[in-house]
């Protein structure tokens, strides 16, 4: 008696195991199902620098490349930092300027 109970104990305990591990993974499931056509960001990367916005606005110098000899001017700005930044195809102060 005491061996079928436990074998039973032992199948219920692999059967909710089971269930478990299905109720953990539907997120993995979900984007493995979607990563052919939409890339996920992992959040600490996606979320780390959140506050640094392009915001577009009133044209003001560029703070990184900006000189006094020869000024640029930019419509970008950075909304944490609250300076202007170039943010042109050729040009990207703004990427420059928050890369360590
Ligand atoms: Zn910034
Ligand atoms: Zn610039």
């Amino acid at each position: 008696m005491g061996k079928t109970m436990k074998l039973k104990d032992f199948k219920i305990a692999v059967i909710l195991g089971l269930i478990g591990a299905e109720e953990n993974t539907p997120k993995t499931k979900w984007t493995s199902g979607l990563t052919s056509f939409k890339v996920i960001v992992p959040q600490e990367i996606r979320y780390d620098s959140c506050t640094h916005m392009p915001v577009h606005g009133t044209s003001r110098r560029c703070a990184l490349c900006s000189t006094t000899a020869v000024p640029h001017k930019t419509r970008w700005m950075c909304s944490r930092c609250n300076v202007g930044l170039c943010l042109t195809e050729k040009k990207n102060c703004f990427l420059d300027s928050h890369r360590k």
